[in-house]
Protein backbone atom coordinates (compact mmCIF):
# COMPACT_ATOMS: atom_id res chain seq x y z
CA UNK A 1 0.00 0.00 0.00
CA UNK A 2 0.62 3.22 -0.70
CA UNK A 3 0.38 7.09 1.08
CA UNK A 4 -1.39 9.22 1.06
CA UNK A 5 -4.32 7.43 0.10
CA UNK A 6 -8.13 8.31 -1.01
CA UNK A 7 -10.48 5.58 -0.05
CA UNK A 8 -13.81 5.83 -1.97
CA UNK A 9 -17.03 4.12 -0.90
CA UNK A 10 -18.89 3.40 -3.79
CA UNK A 11 -21.36 1.98 -2.12
CA UNK A 12 -22.03 4.65 -0.43
CA UNK A 13 -22.11 7.16 -3.05
CA UNK A 14 -24.64 4.41 -4.88
CA UNK A 15 -26.89 4.94 -1.65
CA UNK A 16 -26.92 8.74 -1.78
CA UNK A 17 -27.36 9.39 -5.26
CA UNK A 18 -30.30 7.00 -5.25
CA UNK A 19 -31.66 9.01 -2.22
CA UNK A 20 -31.27 12.19 -4.38
CA UNK A 21 -32.63 10.67 -7.25
CA UNK A 22 -35.81 9.20 -5.44
CA UNK A 23 -36.44 12.83 -3.66
CA UNK A 24 -36.19 14.57 -7.10
CA UNK A 25 -38.39 12.06 -8.88
CA UNK A 26 -41.37 12.81 -6.47
CA UNK A 27 -41.65 16.22 -7.63
CA UNK A 28 -40.76 15.96 -10.91
CA UNK A 29 -37.41 17.05 -11.21
CA UNK A 30 -34.84 14.97 -13.53
CA UNK A 31 -31.25 14.13 -11.97
CA UNK A 32 -27.98 14.79 -13.83
CA UNK A 33 -25.11 13.47 -11.67
CA UNK A 34 -22.08 16.08 -11.38
CA UNK A 35 -18.40 14.32 -10.90
CA UNK A 36 -16.15 17.66 -11.36
CA UNK A 37 -15.00 17.55 -7.84
CA UNK A 38 -14.01 13.66 -8.65
CA UNK A 39 -11.97 14.56 -11.85
CA UNK A 40 -14.61 12.86 -13.62
CA UNK A 41 -13.62 9.56 -12.02
CA UNK A 42 -15.28 6.54 -14.04
CA UNK A 43 -16.16 4.24 -10.71
CA UNK A 44 -17.53 7.38 -8.90
CA UNK A 45 -19.45 8.30 -12.04
CA UNK A 46 -21.00 4.22 -12.31
CA UNK A 47 -21.94 4.36 -8.92
CA UNK A 48 -24.24 7.56 -9.22
CA UNK A 49 -25.71 5.60 -12.76
CA UNK A 50 -26.17 2.77 -10.69
CA UNK A 51 -28.10 5.08 -8.06
CA UNK A 52 -30.10 6.52 -10.70
CA UNK A 53 -29.10 9.55 -12.03
CA UNK A 54 -30.20 9.99 -15.58
CA UNK A 55 -27.16 11.85 -16.81
CA UNK A 56 -23.70 12.99 -15.83
CA UNK A 57 -21.93 16.59 -16.19
CA UNK A 58 -18.61 17.99 -15.93
CA UNK A 59 -17.26 21.41 -16.51
CA UNK A 60 -14.37 19.81 -17.96
CA UNK A 61 -14.45 17.77 -21.38
CA UNK A 62 -10.66 15.92 -20.02
CA UNK A 63 -13.36 14.83 -17.41
CA UNK A 64 -15.78 13.65 -19.77
CA UNK A 65 -12.86 11.86 -22.28
CA UNK A 66 -12.22 10.08 -19.52
CA UNK A 67 -15.25 8.75 -18.40
CA UNK A 68 -15.97 7.61 -22.23
CA UNK A 69 -12.75 5.76 -22.17
CA UNK A 70 -13.46 4.17 -18.99
CA UNK A 71 -16.69 3.07 -20.98
CA UNK A 72 -19.54 4.97 -19.06
CA UNK A 73 -22.35 5.12 -21.59
CA UNK A 74 -24.91 8.03 -20.58
CA UNK A 75 -25.28 11.06 -21.97
CA UNK A 76 -23.34 13.70 -21.26
CA UNK A 77 -23.62 17.42 -20.46
CA UNK A 78 -20.96 19.95 -20.08
CA UNK A 79 -21.34 22.55 -17.29
CA UNK A 80 -18.57 24.97 -17.89
CA UNK A 81 -19.50 27.32 -20.41
CA UNK A 82 -17.53 26.43 -23.76
CA UNK A 83 -14.55 27.94 -25.00
CA UNK A 84 -14.59 30.13 -28.39
CA UNK A 85 -11.62 27.78 -29.60
CA UNK A 86 -13.37 24.60 -28.82
CA UNK A 87 -16.60 24.33 -30.19
CA UNK A 88 -15.59 21.07 -32.77
CA UNK A 89 -14.25 19.21 -29.43
CA UNK A 90 -17.79 20.42 -27.66
CA UNK A 91 -19.57 19.01 -30.23
CA UNK A 92 -17.85 15.93 -30.88
CA UNK A 93 -18.14 14.94 -27.19
CA UNK A 94 -20.82 15.69 -25.28
CA UNK A 95 -24.77 16.07 -26.29
CA UNK A 96 -25.88 19.02 -24.52
CA UNK A 97 -23.71 22.32 -23.24
CA UNK A 98 -24.39 24.85 -20.47
CA UNK A 99 -24.49 28.84 -22.51
CA UNK A 100 -24.69 32.36 -22.46
CA UNK A 101 -22.60 34.28 -25.69
CA UNK A 102 -24.01 34.25 -29.04
CA UNK A 103 -20.41 34.17 -30.73
CA UNK A 104 -20.06 30.74 -28.86
CA UNK A 105 -23.28 29.22 -29.96
CA UNK A 106 -22.89 30.74 -33.72
CA UNK A 107 -19.43 28.40 -33.64
CA UNK A 108 -21.25 25.09 -32.21
CA UNK A 109 -23.65 25.44 -34.63
CA UNK A 110 -21.37 25.55 -37.39
CA UNK A 111 -19.53 22.28 -36.19
CA UNK A 112 -23.01 20.85 -35.85
CA UNK A 113 -24.48 21.37 -39.10
CA UNK A 114 -20.92 20.49 -40.48
CA UNK A 115 -21.36 16.80 -38.51
CA UNK A 116 -24.76 16.67 -39.65
CA UNK A 117 -25.84 16.35 -35.80
CA UNK A 118 -28.28 18.23 -33.77
CA UNK A 119 -26.19 19.76 -30.72
CA UNK A 120 -28.96 21.06 -27.14
CA UNK A 121 -28.35 23.60 -25.41
CA UNK A 122 -29.17 25.00 -22.50
CA UNK A 123 -29.38 28.77 -22.04
CA UNK A 124 -28.09 30.11 -18.42
CA UNK A 125 -29.79 32.97 -16.95
CA UNK A 126 -28.04 34.77 -14.31
CA UNK A 127 -30.41 35.45 -10.95
CA UNK A 128 -27.74 37.18 -9.35
CA UNK A 129 -25.04 34.82 -7.93
CA UNK A 130 -22.78 36.68 -10.45
CA UNK A 131 -21.05 33.91 -12.06
CA UNK A 132 -22.34 32.90 -15.64
CA UNK A 133 -25.66 33.59 -17.27
CA UNK A 134 -27.48 36.00 -19.26
CA UNK A 135 -28.73 38.84 -17.28
CA UNK A 136 -32.43 38.36 -17.61
CA UNK A 137 -33.22 41.76 -19.24
CA UNK A 138 -31.26 40.51 -22.33
CA UNK A 139 -32.69 37.35 -22.52
CA UNK A 140 -35.77 38.18 -25.59
CA UNK A 141 -32.63 39.42 -27.70
CA UNK A 142 -30.36 36.76 -27.13
CA UNK A 143 -32.94 34.10 -28.07
CA UNK A 144 -34.44 35.89 -31.32
CA UNK A 145 -30.77 35.22 -32.20
CA UNK A 146 -29.82 31.75 -30.86
CA UNK A 147 -33.34 30.36 -32.38
CA UNK A 148 -32.26 31.19 -35.69
CA UNK A 149 -28.82 29.09 -35.97
CA UNK A 150 -29.21 25.44 -37.57
CA UNK A 151 -27.61 22.67 -35.64
CA UNK A 152 -28.70 23.82 -32.15
CA UNK A 153 -31.99 22.84 -30.23
CA UNK A 154 -32.40 24.82 -27.39
CA UNK A 155 -33.63 22.66 -24.89
CA UNK A 156 -35.19 24.82 -22.19
CA UNK A 157 -33.51 27.64 -19.53
CA UNK A 158 -31.04 27.09 -16.65
CA UNK A 159 -29.73 29.24 -13.63
CA UNK A 160 -26.84 28.28 -10.99
CA UNK A 161 -27.20 29.84 -7.65
CA UNK A 162 -25.26 29.24 -4.52
CA UNK A 163 -21.82 29.04 -6.05
CA UNK A 164 -19.67 31.91 -6.60
CA UNK A 165 -21.67 34.49 -4.52
CA UNK A 166 -23.64 32.26 -2.15
CA UNK A 167 -26.87 33.59 -3.26
CA UNK A 168 -29.55 30.83 -2.12
CA UNK A 169 -32.03 29.32 -4.57
CA UNK A 170 -35.71 29.95 -3.07
CA UNK A 171 -39.31 31.05 -4.49
CA UNK A 172 -38.92 33.90 -5.64
CA UNK A 173 -35.88 32.98 -7.63
CA UNK A 174 -37.30 29.67 -8.98
CA UNK A 175 -40.55 32.05 -10.15
CA UNK A 176 -38.14 34.39 -12.18
CA UNK A 177 -36.91 31.48 -13.98
CA UNK A 178 -40.14 29.70 -15.20
CA UNK A 179 -41.63 33.56 -15.94
CA UNK A 180 -38.43 34.35 -18.03
CA UNK A 181 -39.13 30.32 -19.23
CA UNK A 182 -43.27 31.61 -20.03
CA UNK A 183 -42.44 34.20 -22.02
CA UNK A 184 -39.78 32.86 -24.43
CA UNK A 185 -42.59 30.57 -25.08
CA UNK A 186 -45.50 32.89 -25.72
CA UNK A 187 -42.64 35.52 -27.84
CA UNK A 188 -41.41 33.05 -30.11
CA UNK A 189 -44.29 30.58 -30.02
CA UNK A 190 -42.37 27.19 -29.29
CA UNK A 191 -42.14 24.88 -26.18
CA UNK A 192 -39.05 24.58 -23.79
CA UNK A 193 -38.10 20.82 -22.58
CA UNK A 194 -35.91 21.48 -19.92
CA UNK A 195 -35.69 24.05 -16.93
CA UNK A 196 -32.89 23.51 -14.72
CA UNK A 197 -33.42 25.73 -11.77
CA UNK A 198 -31.12 23.82 -8.71
CA UNK A 199 -28.17 22.53 -7.83
CA UNK A 200 -27.14 20.47 -4.15
CA UNK A 201 -28.40 23.88 -2.57
CA UNK A 202 -31.93 22.99 -3.85
CA UNK A 203 -32.72 20.04 -1.82
CA UNK A 204 -34.76 21.81 1.35
CA UNK A 205 -36.70 23.67 -0.86
CA UNK A 206 -37.36 20.55 -3.22
CA UNK A 207 -38.03 18.67 0.01
CA UNK A 208 -40.33 21.67 0.99
CA UNK A 209 -42.53 21.27 -1.95
CA UNK A 210 -41.15 24.91 -2.86
CA UNK A 211 -39.70 24.20 -6.15
CA UNK A 212 -42.10 25.48 -9.09
CA UNK A 213 -43.64 22.83 -11.11
CA UNK A 214 -41.71 23.58 -14.22
CA UNK A 215 -38.62 23.54 -12.72
CA UNK A 216 -37.78 19.58 -13.97
CA UNK A 217 -34.17 19.40 -14.05
CA UNK A 218 -31.62 19.71 -11.10
CA UNK A 219 -27.96 19.01 -11.35
CA UNK A 220 -26.73 17.23 -8.42
CA UNK A 221 -22.78 17.03 -7.24
CA UNK A 222 -22.20 17.62 -4.14
CA UNK A 223 -24.90 16.41 -2.46
CA UNK A 224 -24.10 12.37 -3.84
CA UNK A 225 -21.05 12.70 -3.22
CA UNK A 226 -20.61 14.30 0.32
CA UNK A 227 -24.14 13.92 1.56
CA UNK A 228 -24.80 17.30 2.27
CA UNK A 229 -27.02 20.37 1.00
CA UNK A 230 -24.81 23.26 0.47
CA UNK A 231 -27.47 26.30 0.90
CA UNK A 232 -26.54 25.76 4.65
CA UNK A 233 -23.99 22.54 3.99
CA UNK A 234 -26.26 20.43 6.22
CA UNK A 235 -25.96 16.76 6.13
CA UNK A 236 -28.42 15.04 3.75
CA UNK A 237 -31.24 12.38 5.83
CA UNK A 238 -30.38 9.36 4.39
CA UNK A 239 -27.41 10.07 2.59
CA UNK A 240 -23.39 9.45 4.23
CA UNK A 241 -21.53 12.22 4.33
CA UNK A 242 -17.90 9.89 4.77
CA UNK A 243 -17.46 8.08 1.18
CA UNK A 244 -14.39 9.79 1.18
CA UNK A 245 -11.44 9.22 3.76
CA UNK A 246 -8.09 10.65 3.55
CA UNK A 247 -5.11 8.39 4.40
CA UNK A 248 -1.44 9.48 5.47
CA UNK A 249 1.76 7.91 6.92
CA UNK A 250 3.45 9.65 9.80
CA UNK A 251 6.76 10.54 9.11
CA UNK A 252 8.02 11.91 12.46
CA UNK A 253 6.59 12.47 15.79
CA UNK A 254 8.22 14.80 18.03
CA UNK A 255 7.36 16.18 21.89
CA UNK A 256 8.28 20.55 20.43
CA UNK A 257 7.49 23.49 21.63
CA UNK A 258 3.77 24.67 20.83
CA UNK A 259 5.08 28.01 19.48
CA UNK A 260 8.28 28.92 17.08
CA UNK A 261 11.95 29.64 18.72
CA UNK A 262 13.14 33.00 16.94
CA UNK A 263 12.81 36.01 14.89
CA UNK A 264 10.04 35.30 12.08
CA UNK A 265 9.31 36.29 8.94
CA UNK A 266 6.81 35.21 6.49
CA UNK A 267 6.01 31.17 5.84
CA UNK A 268 6.38 29.72 2.26
CA UNK A 269 3.23 30.98 1.47
CA UNK A 270 3.93 34.40 2.21
CA UNK A 271 1.52 34.15 5.38
CA UNK A 272 2.61 34.80 8.84
CA UNK A 273 0.86 31.89 11.12
CA UNK A 274 0.11 32.72 14.37
CA UNK A 275 0.12 29.79 17.03
CA UNK A 276 -1.24 29.67 20.70
CA UNK A 277 1.26 29.07 23.71
CA UNK A 278 0.11 25.53 24.98
CA UNK A 279 3.75 24.13 26.53
CA UNK A 280 4.87 21.02 24.72
CA UNK A 281 3.09 19.69 22.43
CA UNK A 282 3.36 16.00 20.41
CA UNK A 283 3.57 16.86 16.49
CA UNK A 284 2.79 14.67 14.18
CA UNK A 285 4.37 15.62 10.38
CA UNK A 286 2.61 13.66 7.92
CA UNK A 287 3.57 12.67 4.02
CA UNK A 288 0.33 15.00 2.80
CA UNK A 289 0.21 18.82 1.79
CA UNK A 290 -1.50 21.74 0.74
CA UNK A 291 -0.36 19.94 -2.81
CA UNK A 292 -3.08 17.48 -2.17
CA UNK A 293 -5.51 19.07 0.41
CA UNK A 294 -7.03 22.90 1.64
CA UNK A 295 -5.81 23.16 5.07
CA UNK A 296 -9.46 23.84 6.23
CA UNK A 297 -10.78 21.04 4.54
CA UNK A 298 -9.52 18.22 6.64
CA UNK A 299 -10.24 17.08 9.57
CA UNK A 300 -8.91 14.26 11.50
CA UNK A 301 -11.71 11.35 12.49
CA UNK A 302 -10.06 10.83 15.75
CA UNK A 303 -11.31 14.05 17.43
CA UNK A 304 -8.91 14.45 20.51
CA UNK A 305 -6.53 15.05 17.23
CA UNK A 306 -5.85 18.78 15.55
CA UNK A 307 -4.44 20.06 12.36
CA UNK A 308 -2.07 22.63 13.08
CA UNK A 309 -0.53 23.44 9.60
CA UNK A 310 0.40 22.56 6.19
CA UNK A 311 3.27 23.12 3.73
CA UNK A 312 3.08 22.35 0.37
CA UNK A 313 4.56 18.50 1.50
CA UNK A 314 3.70 18.29 5.06
CA UNK A 315 0.70 18.20 7.65
CA UNK A 316 1.14 18.98 10.88
CA UNK A 317 -1.17 17.10 13.26
CA UNK A 318 -1.28 18.09 16.95
CA UNK A 319 -1.53 14.07 18.84
CA UNK A 320 -0.66 15.40 22.27
CA UNK A 321 -4.19 14.37 23.34
CA UNK A 322 -4.99 11.13 21.92
CA UNK A 323 -5.93 7.81 23.79
CA UNK A 324 -2.58 5.47 23.24
CA UNK A 325 0.50 6.29 21.25
CA UNK A 326 0.77 7.80 17.82
CA UNK A 327 4.22 6.07 16.24
CA UNK A 328 6.23 6.64 13.06
CA UNK A 329 4.70 4.95 10.55
CA UNK A 330 0.81 5.07 11.76
CA UNK A 331 -1.57 6.06 9.15
CA UNK A 332 -4.00 8.41 10.24
CA UNK A 333 -7.40 9.19 8.58
CA UNK A 334 -9.27 12.26 7.75
CA UNK A 335 -12.72 13.20 6.34
CA UNK A 336 -12.98 16.46 3.67
CA UNK A 337 -14.66 18.80 2.69
CA UNK A 338 -15.15 20.03 -0.99
CA UNK A 339 -12.32 22.13 -1.24
CA UNK A 340 -9.86 19.39 0.08
CA UNK A 341 -11.62 16.79 -1.88
CA UNK A 342 -11.52 18.56 -5.23
CA UNK A 343 -7.27 19.02 -4.72
CA UNK A 344 -6.92 15.73 -2.86
CA UNK A 345 -9.04 14.17 -6.33
CA UNK A 346 -6.47 16.58 -9.24
CA UNK A 347 -3.43 15.42 -7.16
CA UNK A 348 -1.45 12.46 -8.98
CA UNK A 349 0.88 12.36 -5.52
CA UNK A 350 -2.68 11.17 -3.69
CA UNK A 351 -3.43 7.25 -4.86
CA UNK A 352 -7.25 6.29 -5.18
CA UNK A 353 -8.74 3.31 -3.65
CA UNK A 354 -12.23 2.19 -4.43
CA UNK A 355 -13.89 0.04 -2.42
CA UNK A 356 -17.18 -1.98 -3.36
CA UNK A 357 -19.33 -4.26 -1.13
CA UNK A 358 -16.52 -4.11 0.99
CA UNK A 359 -13.78 -5.31 -1.74
CA UNK A 360 -10.96 -3.07 -3.28
CA UNK A 361 -11.10 -2.31 -7.31
CA UNK A 362 -8.13 -1.73 -8.55
CA UNK A 363 -8.90 0.63 -11.44
CA UNK A 364 -5.32 1.95 -12.22
CA UNK A 365 -5.91 5.33 -11.30
C1 LIG B 1 -20.72 22.49 -10.11
C2 LIG B 1 -21.99 22.77 -10.77
C3 LIG B 1 -23.15 22.11 -10.36
C4 LIG B 1 -23.19 21.13 -9.21
O1 LIG B 1 -23.12 21.81 -7.99
P1 LIG B 1 -23.22 21.01 -6.59
O2 LIG B 1 -23.30 22.09 -5.57
O3 LIG B 1 -21.98 20.19 -6.49
O4 LIG B 1 -24.43 20.18 -6.65
C5 LIG B 1 -24.31 22.37 -11.06
N1 LIG B 1 -24.34 23.24 -12.08
C6 LIG B 1 -23.23 23.89 -12.51
C7 LIG B 1 -23.34 24.83 -13.67
C8 LIG B 1 -22.03 23.69 -11.87
O5 LIG B 1 -20.93 24.33 -12.28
Amino acid sequence: MVYPCLSIDLDKIERNARCVVDLCRGHGIEVTGVTKVVCGHPEVAGAMLRGGVSSIADSRLENIHRLKKAGIETRYMLLRLPPLSGAEAVVESVSVSLNSELAVLEALSREAIKRERVHDVIVMLDLGDLREGIWPDDLVPFMREALKLGGIRVLGLGTNLACFSGVLPDEDKLSALVELTNEIESTFELKLECVSGLNSSGLELIAAGCVPRRVNHARIGEAIILGRETAYRKPWPGTDQDAFTLHAEVLEIKAKPSCPVGARGEDAFGELPQFEERGVRDRALLNVGREDIVLDGVAPLDPSMEVIGASSGYLVVDVTDVCGEVRVGDKLDFGLKYSALLRAMTSEYVRKRVFRGGVCLDTGL
